[in-house]
């Protein structure tokens, strides 16, 4: 569903993705994890078009990424993104900030609209938060609302970028398991984070990461119990 072959990247002469080798299949959940720094983002970036990349293919349901126009506005479309910060749209109400997208990109009316984003919203439990404004909703409840605007677009491919790094602690795991909830619906995910309780539970493979480059691929239980590089033994190391 979702394809990368030999990606590279450059900021200027920092070389942040090297050689990118990853096919994600239907319903797979992926856990990208490594070191700050190692490029986890900029290659979810890369997968919705945020960032260009400078060699390599990135295919999703079989087509390119081309660099610009209709077709990627299409593609795109097929590939939600939840990021670290909520990044709701402040001067709009909860279900406005769900229907948006769907009423302006796939042309729906706002009564069907209206009707997708409710069932969702109940989905991650903030339905009866639907008339009020994200400045009004704890961190847990933005990140969930956040969850359910993206899913509005029915897209094919859900990434996650650290979604509960920004939460208070209490908060993280109402929203860990949404997405648990979904990986087990089969959701087709990319989920970086740090939570290896969630890495553990959800993860049909485990990415590894260190400076540009996927240094391993493994199910959970290899990686945890067998990783097969130092880099990899170093970083299981310090976060467990
Ligand atoms: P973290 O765990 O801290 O989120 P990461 O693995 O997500 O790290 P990236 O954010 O992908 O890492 O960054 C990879 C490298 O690219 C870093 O050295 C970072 O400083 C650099 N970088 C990221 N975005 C940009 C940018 N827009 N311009 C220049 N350099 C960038
Ligand atoms: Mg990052």
């Amino acid at each position: 569903l979702v394809e990368l072959t030999h990606v590279e990247k450059h900021f200027g002469a920092l070389h942040v993705l090297k050689d990118i080798n990853l096919t994600v299949n239907k319903g797979e959940v992926l856990v990208v994890v490594g070191p700050s720094g190692s490029g986890k983002s900029t290659m979810c970036r890369t997968i919705n078009r945020l960032e260009t990349i400078d060699s390599g293919d990135i295919r999703i349901d079989g087509k390119t990424l081309p660099q610009e126009g209709r077709e990627l506005a299409n593609l795109r479309a097929e590939v939600g993104m939840v990021f670290q910060s909520f990044n709701l749209f402040a001067n709009k109400t909860i279900l406005e900030n769900v229907t948006l997208a769907p009423i302006k990109v796939r042309h729906m009316d706002k009564t069907d609209a209206e009707r997708l984003a409710m069932d969702l919203l109940a989905r991650v439990g903030v339905d009866s938060q639907a008339a009020k404004m994200p400045s009004q909703l704890s961190g847990g409840q933005q990140q969930r609302v956040a969850i359910a605007r993206a899913l509005a677009m029915k897209p094919k491919v859900m990434l996650f970028d650290e979604p509960t790094s920004a939460l208070d602690p209490e908060m993280v795991n109402e929203v860990l398991d949404v997405m648990v909830e979904l990986a087990h619906e089969g959701m087709t995910m990319i989920c970086v984070t740090h939570e290896m309780g969630f890495a553990r539970k959800a993860a049909d493979r485990i990415v590894f990461m260190a400076d540009g480059r996927i240094l391993e691929q493994s199910t959970p239980d290899e990686f945890f119990e067998h990783p097969k590089t130092e880099r990899a033994k170093d970083f299981l190391s310090k976060i467990l």
